[in-house]
């Protein structure tokens, strides 16, 4: 259920609604949009009776959600979500770019590419600290040490840092260092840290699982919101198919789907969406054509000798490529938006 205030709802009737909502055991979420503020409820088994807001001045209307999602749904915001990180954006009119290698390996290394990464215009900065590996005989991360490295990069560079969580342990110690937590496919669905992401004070990009439906990344997403962390990104990252040309298979059309049910940003990746650098340019302006609010790229200075995902990362100078191409292909499509064609 949802209840969308009148236009001119102050914050005190809003305030009123929320309060009667958690009166009888349910969370209200106020969502402001452009034109009215509508109220999700959750902790609720089926409707609530509308009799429990008598009373209470500024409620237009009462209204059922259809949809097994509430809170990232476009039933209950109607204008897209920007979500700002610090003086960067998500979802906005830029296109957001992350890059950087797929983890933190020295302070040498990662130094180098955010040199390259800023020059290139990118805002935000990627590194993983703490690595989910297949292996667990392969390179797992440089843990905190990794955090403040990448803490040193925002410093130096102005770059806003996105960097995985696998743990609650390690979600702390993210939200601590980092600009946005990143919760990767593999954990798409661990619902415990989904519900701590969601207790958390920083942005989350929320990476589709390697099997999951779009319904799935919704619900997924729902968490995050259901606890009260709005700020939420969602990312493409290619699922697993029968195709054995590509390490996964990028599902572009995700993203106007998306866009027709959620108001959350939607961003896609082509590094681990196809595996191979000769890929990733072609799959990244795919991905800005089809109407993505960002992209998040795997760049290394020297990707032969990176010790993961060296074969998918972008040389500095396919990045910079890259960066240009893109730009174009954006000025072109202009801004992502919600599509309300049926
Ligand atoms: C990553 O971004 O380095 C990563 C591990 O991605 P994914 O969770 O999509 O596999
Ligand atoms: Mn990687």
């Amino acid at each position: 259920m949802l209840i969308v205030m009148e236009a001119n709802a102050t914050a005190e009737q809003v305030a009123a609604v929320v309060r009667r909502i958690e009166s009888v055991g349910f969370r209200g979420h106020p969502m402001p949009g452009a034109t009215r503020t509508a109220i999700g409820i959750t902790g609720n088994q089926g409707p609530v009776e509308a009799g429990v807001f008598e009373g209470l001045s500024g409620i237009a209307e009462l209204v059922p959600i259809s949809k097994p999602y509430k809170l990232v749904s476009l039933e209950v915001k109607l204008e897209k979500s920007v979500i700002h990180v610090g003086d960067a954006e998500i979802g906005g009119k830029e296109l957001a770019v992350i890059a950087g290698p797929c983890a933190v390996e020295s302070r040498e290394q990662t130094f180098a590419i955010a040199e390259a990464v800023a020059r290139g215009g990118a805002r935000f900065f990627r590194g993983g600290a703490f690595k989910p590996r297949t292996s667990p005989y392969a390179f797992q991360g440089l843990g905190e040490e990794g955090l403040k490295i990448l803490a040193d990069v925002r410093d130096r560079f102005g770059l806003r840092i996105v960097t995985e969580a696998v743990d609650q342990e390690s979600l702390e110690l993210v939200e601590r260092y980092g600009d946005v937590i990143q919760i990767g496919a593999r954990n798409m669905q661990n619902f415990s840290l989904l519900k701590f992401a969601g207790q958390a004070r920083k942005p989350v990009l929320l990476k589709r699982g390697m099997s999951a439906t779009l319904e799935e990344l919704l619900m997924a997403a729902e968490y995050i919101l259901s606890e009260g962390n709005y700020n939420v990104i969602l990312c493409e990252r290619g699922v697993r198919t029968f195709a054995q040309h590509t390490r996964n298979t990028l599902d572009l059309s995700i993203v106007p789907a998306i866009q027709r049910l959620s108001h959350l940003p939607i961003i896609v990746d082509p590094s681990h969406g196809t595996g191979k650098r000769h890929k990733v340019l072609p799959m990244a302006r795919a991905s800005v054509a089809v109407g993505a609010d960002g992209l998040i790229v795997e760049v290394h200075n020297h990707p032969e000798r990176a010790l993961s995902d060296g074969p998918q990362s972008l040389t500095l100078e396919l990045y910079a490529q890259m960066m240009q191409e893109v730009a174009a292909i954006r000025g072109l499509v202009g801004p992502s938006k919600i599509l309300h064609v049926a």
